[in-house]
């Protein structure tokens, strides 16, 4: 378990520091988020699509265990090998084995959230294996040595001269190029190598289908194909939600999600996997890590209904303006601050308070997540199982104190207002985290409620 204490608010303040950064963050996802907009008015009948999407969830959530063993029993018979694992280290451990039996030094990996999750990158790497991303994004972010910061855009927080940069570096372009178009073509030339000598690929899946036992991942680079058609053993690792019952779903579920991911009106890839090619292994890794305890959390049992479109993450104003990486987790944003006190509540304690619950992430979701009511709930069962921090719980003892009591709220207000006025150092100090960013406001001669006795009455003798 990590023992650092993290806080969402000083790691915000770091990507703060760069102010311009954040205000071009803030408006190139707003960007994204309109497109967004525009996409899900073009089709009639989008609520009844978020209805359908969110109710057909539901269902496999409730019937997750049957689901499960049909998909499995189908992907045997389609030649699949299928494993379980319980958590991270049991999923790293197959992926190990799997390449070690092939003796494996190389190999590509296609976009997953699910194996940034686990760590795998790191654990293989320390076994000798190296490991290629090859979606543009997460490449980017791999040869800066960084995590994602988006889970659909995972570089979103990199501008393109710091990308010419590290081409230059890692990849010989020229010095000083950033524009775009050559810097895809010379990423495009380097992967085409990676692609033809890796000795095996990992893909992520999008949706799994129970009724046939095959997997769709959507891409828009064509990674996954690239990586899955070449090599000898493709290594497929899904979390355990990501079942769907019939192959007819998907038309609820693609449209939904290039539209909320991107504002596109189709992924450019939805490729579907089923079977290994002639001479080929495939291997099915269906991965728990918590999600069989959060789906016995009533209150949060519906975040595993997400489908990582990255919508919540785009409207999010916490979001658009702290950065991906301070929420310290592989998903970040809304619905990373869902799922990540369930693996450790302690460590991820500070993610349900980076919000505003201002509700914009539950009115974008794809599934209908009620996302800001889960952050809410996560608060109180936070709270109630000792995990805020010392400053957090005094501070509300001293508002319970203070708000349940008319009298010492009033006495309160006015040594508040007169300490404002007297001694205003006590306040805009940089101990106030508020003061950073603020000014505090000029305290008022009276209270509201003062004013309130005083101007009513004059109203009504008038
Ligand atoms: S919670 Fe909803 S909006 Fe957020 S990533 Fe998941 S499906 Fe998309």
């Amino acid at each position: 378990m990590n023992s650092t204490i993290h806080d969402h608010a000083a790691l915000a303040g770091k990507f703060n520091e760069n102010e311009p950064r954040v205000n071009w963050h803030d408006e190139t996802l707003w960007w994204v988020r309109k497109k967004r907009d525009r996409m899900a008015w073009s089709v009639s009948g989008w609520e009844q699509l978020r209805e359908a999407a969110s109710q057909i969830k539901r269902h496999v959530l409730g019937n997750l265990h049957d689901y499960l063993t049909q998909f499995e029993q189908q992907a045997i018979q389609n030649g699949a090998t299928v494993h379980w694992a319980a958590d991270a280290a049991e999923h790293n451990k197959i992926v190990l084995d799997i390449l070690q039996r092939h003796n494996v030094k190389r190999m590509v990996k296609s976009k997953s959230m699910l194996t940034e999750e686990c760590h795998l990158n790191p654990h293989l790497e320390a076994h000798g294996i190296e490991v290629i991303d090859t979606d543009l994004g997460e490449r980017i972010v791999q040869l800066a040595k960084e995590p994602p910061s988006h889970i659909v855009l995972p570089c979103i927080h990199k501008k393109k001269e710091e990308i010419g940069e590290l081409f230059h570096e890692h990849l010989g372009t020229p010095a000083g190029n950033a524009d775009p178009q050559f810097l895809t073509a010379a990423a495009r030339q380097h992967l085409r190598k990676e692609f033809l000598e890796a000795d095996a690929a990992i893909t992520g899946v999008n949706f799994a289908v129970a009724a046939t036992g095959e997997m769709v991942v959507c891409t828009n680079e064509g990674n996954a194909d690239m990586g899955a058609h070449l090599a000898k053993v493709h290594i497929a690792c899904m979390g355990i939600e990501k079942i769907i019952p019939q192959r007819a779903h998907l038309g609820v579920f693609l449209r939904l999600l290039a539209r909320s991911a991107t504002g596109q009106p189709i992924t450019t890839y939805s490729s579907h996997f089923r079977q290994p090619r002639a001479g080929q292994e495939l291997h099915i890794v269906l991965v728990d890590n918590g999600r069989s305890r959060q789906l016995g959390r009533e209150d949060f049992r519906n975040s595993l209904k997400c489908i990582r479109c990255g919508a919540c993450m785009n409207t999010c104003p916490v979001y658009r303006r702290s950065g991906g990486h301070s929420y310290h987790t592989a998903v970040a944003g809304p619905i990373g601050s869902i799922l990540a006190p369930n693996l450790d509540m302690k460590d991820y304690a500070d993610l349900p308070f980076a919000s505003t619950l201002c509700g914009s992430c539950s009115n974008v979701c794809p599934v209908k997540i009620d996302i800001h009511q889960q952050l809410y709930k996560w608060r109180q069962v936070i709270v109630k199982e000792g995990y805020a921090t010392t400053g957090k719980k005094m501070g509300m003892q001293m508002m319970t104190t203070v708000l349940s009591s008319p009298k010492t709220f009033k006495t309160a207000g006015k040594m508040g207002r007169w300490v404002l006025r007297a001694f205003p150092g006590m306040v805009n100090n940089r101990m106030n985290p508020w003061y950073k960013q603020r000014n505090m406001p000029e305290a008022p001669k009276v209270s509201f409620a003062e004013w309130y006795a005083k101007n009513n009455n004059n109203e009504q003798q008038g």
